[in-house]
């Protein structure tokens, strides 16, 4: 399956649609969830057209992958959820229940997640 460009998170970080950014460099881009599951309910998507995280392990670069998963710390950092710990989800495919065909992986937190 191609990636589909019309995506709300590829109209996000073209900047087509508005979000409330957590975080952002060069590789990644973080902002709230608009239908929050937890106190904090943040996503953070690569830059790149991923289609998830198979397609991203498949085509990124090394500097890529690593650019990202740093970016997610930063993200913990700045969230300030670190101590108390948190959960990280990501749906993939049908079967997985994404529903957002470009890849993100969820940060939930700031009280227990079940
Ligand atoms: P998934 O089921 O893993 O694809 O998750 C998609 C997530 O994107 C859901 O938690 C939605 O609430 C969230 N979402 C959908 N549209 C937006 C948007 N415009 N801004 C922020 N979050 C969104």
């Amino acid at each position: 399956m191609p990636y589909d460009s019309t995506n709300v998170f590829a109209k996000i970080l073209r900047k087509e649609m508005a979000c409330e950014t957590v975080y952002e460099d060069d590789y990644a881009l973080a902002f709230y969830d608009l239908h929050p599951k937890a106190r904090i309910h943040v996503l953070v998507v690569p830059k790149g057209p991923f289609r998830d995280v198979y397609d991203f392990h498949q085509k990124a670069d090394a500097d890529t992958i690593v650019g990202f998963h740093k970016a997610i710390n930063a993200t913990l950092r700045r969230l300030g959820i670190v101590p108390e710990g948190f959960k990280m989800i990501i749906n993939t495919g049908t079967n997985g229940g994404q529903e957002v065909p470009h890849y993100h992986v969820h940060i939930l937190g700031g009280q227990r997640v079940g």
